[in-house]
């Protein structure tokens, strides 16, 4: 009888999706419990409704977008990608340096697939966005992980960044504005970056998914638009700014240096023909969602929902004892730490299952963001105040009384 395992390679494949906490929410799920997922950045189900003037324009659309498009996208939507680059202060993208993908996950995986040999290693945060672990893995690379500090606004730790770079070292992964932690990266922080990658030869990935939603009227500094001579490969796309997840839309874009990578180049056009296109109708909103702020500026003012959301939760939760959190800037995510000398806690991943039956609430343990320690777990703070409220009197309810160990 032949034997058909799943990939061994999906063995190391860490996911926020997958594993015991949410087997046992399925099961719960399937025998009519109401559970409230707070484990997964999804915004419609929680009452957020996308632009009508966005909805109304793929409506208009839908006739002209029945067949597949050019490999790599739309012309119109990557012009619309090249002008939103520029305004980013990224210089020199052209229209051929833009591929369009079905959300920006495809080419995450795409973008690791075109360049990773075994061996290989890319440079990855702790804690990071665990596709990109799985996309660098599943590439038959090798994700090295390096610190991002609680103690400094959850800023990657440009010294750990140091020691762990290697002769197989090929690229560093930022993920700024920040999922899990919801850190906004300074400047400084990014420069430094960019000099170590300039030094080592090192490409830098760029995932800017969140970077229209920052909050506290910060601005949001591309790292590409301070590395004009490294190649930088930025991603973007629509699921979070104009909560629009469910469409998949998508997109990354090739700028600097590409003399030395004409194979990788090469590489990303033929994964990216193999998968013919990705969606027209979701392509053909790019550029009026891009020219569309005002919109998603008006969650992030006080008085908006993410706004608002964001100061309950970082407030509610410093007030359980032995919870502490760092106010997030970014996104709508929260990383906070657990004291687990309090609780006992030596298993993370338990925590959450346990406060999952005895709650019914669904968090993410910090470990499956490539955390070491367990100490930390996240959560998404998309829904409505009153549902958070009860979420953080329960999680205090739940505390009060739990040791592990
Ligand atoms: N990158 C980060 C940091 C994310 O948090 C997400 C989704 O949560 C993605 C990429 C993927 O987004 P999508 O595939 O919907 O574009």
């Amino acid at each position: 009888m032949r034997n058909f395992e799943k990939s061994s390679k999906l063995d190391h494949v860490c996911y926020d999706i997958r594993g015991p906490v949410m087997d046992e929410a399925n099961r719960m799920i399937s025998q009519g419990m109401d559970i409230l997922k707070l484990n997964i950045g999804n915004p419609a189900p929680f009452g957020f409704q996308a632009p009508q003037e966005l909805l109304d324009r793929m409506n208009e659309n839908l006739s002209s977008t029945e067949g597949y498009s050019d490999s790599k996208g739309l012309l119109s939507a990557r012009q619309a990608i090249v002008k939103y680059s520029r305004k980013k202060g990224i210089e020199g993208v052209t229209e051929d340096d833009v591929y369009t993908g079905n959300g920006v996950s495809e080419l995450i995986t795409l973008s690791m697939q075109g360049l990773l040999n075994p061996g290989d290693e890319i440079l990855v945060p702790s804690p990071d966005y665990p596709l990109w672990t799985a996309s660098v893995t599943l590439a038959g690379g090798a994700a090295v992980h390096y610190m991002c500090d609680e103690n400094a606004e959850w800023y990657p730790d440009v010294q750990d960044i140091k020691k762990k770079i290697s002769d197989r070292t090929k690229g560093i992964v930022i993920i700024n504005p920040n999922n899990p932690t919801g850190s906004l990266y300074p400047r400084e922080i990014l420069e430094e970056i960019v000099e170590l990658a300039r030094q080592n030869g090192l490409i830098i990935f760029a995932d800017e998914i969140y970077d229209r939603l920052v909050l506290d009227g910060q601005e949001h500094v591309s790292i590409a638009s301070l590395a004009p001579d490294l190649l930088t490969v930025t991603f973007n796309g629509l699921s979070k700014s104009h909560l629009i997840a469910g469409y998949r839309c998508g997109w990354m874009s090739l700028c600097g240096d590409k003399s030395f990578a004409k194979g990788y180049v090469e590489g990303i056009n033929l994964l990216s023909s193999m998968r013919l296109c990705s969606n027209v109708p979701a392509q053909s909103v790019i550029g009026p969602a891009l020219d569309m702020e005002e919109e998603t500026k008006k969650l992030l003012v006080p008085g908006g929902r993410v706004y608002e959301q964001r100061e309950y939760i970082h407030r509610a939760l410093n007030d359980i004892p032995g919870i502490t959190c760092v106010r997030p800037k970014a996104a709508f995510y929260v990383f906070p730490k657990i004291n687990i000398k309090k609780f006992g806690i030596y298993d993370d991943e338990k925590f959450v299952l346990d406060f999952l039956k005895e709650k019914q609430i669904l968090l993410t343990h910090g470990g499956g963001f490539h955390w070491e320690r367990p100490d930390h777990f996240r959560i998404v703070y998309l829904p409505e105040l009153k549902q958070l409220k009860t979420a953080c009197d329960k999680l205090g309810d739940f505390l009060s009384g739990y040791r592990q160990a």
